[in-house]
């Protein structure tokens, strides 16, 4: 009877444990044995994030998660020192159980970085956009990918709005005058345009992309183009009256002013670089709030100083935070204006960070509840890829 009993209990154990969903942590339950170890790499606030706590996003306000993980006893380390082999990123993911990075002050998560992690299953971006993590390597070793999809994607589309307002009409050339004590309307109205009546085409055209067309519609422009794989959907593109072109240089071709909204991956890395800057309408403005590595960024600041672009602007960089000498930051067009480069703070308004905050804590609570995870916020589940933006294949 003993014998039949134990094995009654040991059918229905491997019962329950293969019903649980794939997303549960396997080394973790409400219970607890044991809590996780949790590494989040944040920006640092500094006296600014201790007058607003609303800058959740900073090493600081560690996205407000500390109390809600420590009392379900897990460990939670927070840092902004990311680079180098004796880094806290790189001596604390040894042995973390979930990483959490934001693409503001991203931790790059190499294949030599998770080969170090021996326990990691799961990367959180707090955010959008996850291309600093290797994604094929995350597949390779079956840790989970998972963002805050949509958390920031009205947030960065009206930064591009306002980029494309401030490039056309020759604005931060205009501003700066006003703030050194001169006045020369000409020396800026030389170079001052309308949105109204102009090209303007998207690559990309998700969530952002789709967004920016619908916020640009009511400038009037002439056209409104956009080249992705993935079509808007039927009704969506006709709502914004977009025309979609099947190649990249043909949109660069037709535009007055070009945006790029797509992901940073194998296919985009460098897309735009000299042989496609030529193919731009000679005085284009180009907006890149994606990724500043989808630009060649000496042929991007070569092609502003010909004049071949008249002004770029976005918030996105190669390599965060840009070194001092890096060529965005002081490039300008022949007369003198044309850059629109910020820090990358456009998805990180105090609006945008309540959100991926709370979106990051929302994912880590069906993690440790075992529950499925929103569809959109999988970029990669375990061993597959989930999503169809990072390229076609
Ligand atoms: P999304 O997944 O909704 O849309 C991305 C679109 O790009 C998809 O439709 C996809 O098919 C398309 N795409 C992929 N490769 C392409 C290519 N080679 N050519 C043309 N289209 C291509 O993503 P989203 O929410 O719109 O965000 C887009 C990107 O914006 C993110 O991946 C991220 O890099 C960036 N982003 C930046 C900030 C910021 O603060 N600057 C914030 C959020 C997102």
């Amino acid at each position: 009877f003993q014998l039949t009993t134990l094995a009654m209990v040991f059918v229905s154990a491997i019962r329950t444990s293969l019903s649980k969903p794939q997303v549960a942590s396997q080394r973790f339950s409400s219970g607890g044995s044991r809590g996780l170890k949790i590494l989040a790499i944040l920006y640092r606030g500094g006296d600014a994030a201790k007058q607003e706590p609303r800058l959740l996003g900073t090493v600081e306000n560690e996205l407000g998660l500390r109390s809600w993980l420590e009392s379900q006893g897990h460990e939670y380390i927070v840092s902004d020192d990311k680079e180098g082999p004796n880094s806290v990123f790189q001596k604390q993911i040894q042995d973390a159980d979930i990483l959490i990075t934001t693409p503001f002050h991203p931790g790059y998560v190499t294949p030599e970085v998770f080969n170090k992690a021996k326990n990691l299953k799961v990367c959180v971006t707090a955010g959008v956009g996850s291309d600093h993590i290797n994604l094929n390597t995350a597949i390779d070793k079956k840790v989970q990918v998972l963002e805050v999809t949509g958390s920031n994607v009205t947030s960065v589309a009206e930064h591009v709005v306002m980029n494309m307002l401030l490039l056309v009409r020759n604005f931060v050339p205009a501003h700066e005058m006003i703030e050194r004590g001169d006045w020369d309307v000409s020396q800026v109205a030389r170079n001052a345009f309308d949105l109204e009546g102009k090209v303007i085409g998207t690559i990309g055209a998700g969530r952002i992309g789709h967004r920016v067309l619908q916020r640009v519609l009511p400038f009037n422009p002439k056209e409104l183009v956009y080249y992705d794989y993935n079509p808007l959907p039927e009704e969506a593109a006709k709502a914004v009256g977009a025309r979609r072109i099947d190649t990249v240089e043909e949109l660069v071709s037709q535009c007055d002013v070009v945006t790029v909204n797509c992901p940073l991956h194998e296919g985009t890395r460098g897309l735009i670089n000299a042989d496609l800057l030529k193919k731009f309408k000679p005085g284009a403005w180009l907006v890149n709030t994606a990724r500043g590595a989808i630009c060649d960024k000496f042929a991007v600041a070569d092609a502003l100083k010909s004049g071949q672009l008249r002004g770029y602007a976005g918030d996105v960089w190669d390599v965060q935070p840009a070194p001092k000498d890096h060529p965005w930051r002081a490039m300008k067009n022949p007369l003198g204006g044309g850059n629109g480069m910020v820090p990358h703070y456009s998805g990180t308004t105090l609006d945008a960070q309540q959100r991926y905050a709370a979106g990051t804590k929302s994912i880590l609570e069906k993690y440790f509840q075992g529950k499925e995870q929103e569809p959109a916020n999988v970029i990669v589940g375990i061993g597959k890829w989930a999503t169809k933006a990072y390229g076609q294949r």
